[in-house]
């Protein structure tokens, strides 16, 4: 699949979700339940978990580190909120348009292994994700913004080693599992989540690496048919 399809499958789906979590109003910027909805704030937060991921506290974790494992996931979860900010304006179609024309690659890279030297950049390491934060405090709802938004996150992405496509295997997987889960009886308590003998998590995982193309529906459907084999 071409990245465009994949950014128009990811936009279609938090769409849909946020269509189903917070009711016909969200655009307006309220739920269902009438509580204000601030999805630039969530950036902020969301951006400030992946900072924690960083030992940059000077009064503890001498020694230094980063837990890129973490960096990916909050990633994905800052894309959450900034697919849901330009949703607002734009229908999935335009909003995947817009992301795909605005990736910009980082000048900064996060090391793989972090090395003792690696202290003395800590600055340089954490700008593309300070960037992010500033620029979701400001307020401002021009398109010219919206564009300046998506860039800096595409150079958080770069920044990471990630690219479109494992952001799209974390994204769907995440999404599919969480559906899943819901459809089969997470919150009434008899899901299994053990599947004969391994996570869940670990299977999706297994799948979405032997197959890093595959839709969400195919993706849902594959799970549908590993569960059935659950004793
Ligand atoms: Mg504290
Ligand atoms: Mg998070």
């Amino acid at each position: 699949m071409e990245r465009g399809k994949k950014l128009e499958e990811m936009f279609a789906l938090q769409n849909r979700l946020n269509d189903d979590t917070n009711g016909p109003k969200w655009r307006e910027g309220v739920t269902k339940q009438g509580k204000v909805i601030n999805w630039k704030r969530c950036i902020v937060m969301e951006t400030a978990e992946l900072i924690d991921s960083f030992s940059w506290k000077h009064w503890k974790n001498i020694e230094g580190g980063i837990d890129l494992e973490n960096i990916r996931i909050e990633m994905v979860d800052i894309w959450h909120f900034v697919m849901s900010y330009v949703l607002r304006f734009k229908d999935p179609k335009a909003a995947a348009k817009l992301a795909l024309a605005t990736w910009k690659e980082s000048a900064v890279r996060l090391p793989q292994r972090w090395s003792e030297a690696d202290n003395g950049r800590i600055e340089e390491l954490l700008s593309p994700f300070e960037d992010l934060m500033a620029l979701a405090l400001v307020k401002s709802e021009d398109p010219l913004y919206m564009e300046e938004l998506l860039e800096q996150f595409w150079e958080c992405v770069d920044a990471v080693g990630m690219d479109f496509d494992q952001l799209y295997r974390l994204y769907i997987g995440k999404n599919a599992l969480n559906q899943f889960r819901q459809q089969h009886g997470y919150k009434e308590g008899y899901y299994k989540k053990l599947w004969n003998g391994r996570e869940d998590n670990a299977v999706l995982q297994e799948i979405l690496a032997t197959d890093p193309d595959i839709t969400y529906e195919k993706l849902l459907d594959r799970l549908e048919d590993l569960y059935a084999t659950v004793e």
